[in-house]
């Protein structure tokens, strides 16, 4: 059995959750198996969200993109520490897959997201955005001790 769909941005799934998505979630899965012995359902769940670089605070938005695996479990009455085991109930015939498809998906979001690997952050000082250029604060942590000496150079 495939699925295959999308869960909008204002699903009643992601309404106690911190994350802020930029476009729906795309969802592409086959589910094999059955409820005796099990069921799997593997497949990808792609889509975008907005954050705040934690380097620099500037908005940015960052794919987010998941390959599960997931086993639906007649065998296990409660789903187990790992995320990727379901207690699958006897007689269903039809799996809920919304809230797996949520716990996978923001298992993925990275906590720490960057707007790129060269980002600079601010500056710890002033708080300028460093990617802008430089707020000059190191030069002002120079060792006050060379500041005549300084003087001096730019004299000549
Ligand atoms: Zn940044
Ligand atoms: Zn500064």
């Amino acid at each position: 059995m495939e699925v295959r769909g999308e869960i909008a941005c204002d699903d009643a799934l992601w309404h106690d959750v911190a994350v802020a998505l930029a476009t729906p979630v795309a969802v592409q899965a086959v589910a094999e198996g059955s409820a005796v012995r099990g069921v799997v359902v593997r497949g990808t769940l792609t889509g975008r969200i907005r954050a705040a670089c934690r380097r620099c605070l500037e908005p940015l938005e960052l794919e987010v993109s998941d390959e599960f695996d997931l086993l639906f479990d007649p065998k296990t009455s409660e789903s187990d520490e790992d995320v990727s085991l379901y207690a699958l109930a006897p007689g269903v015939d039809e799996l809920d897959l919304s809230t797996p498809f949520r716990e996978r998906f923001l298992l993925t979001v990275p906590a720490y997201p960057v707007c790129g690997e060269a980002c600079r952050g601010l500056c710890a000082r002033c708080g300028a955005n460093l990617n802008e250029g430089d707020c000059g604060c190191r030069a002002e942590e120079r060792d006050p001790r060379w500041r005549p000496l300084q003087g001096l150079r730019s004299e000549t």
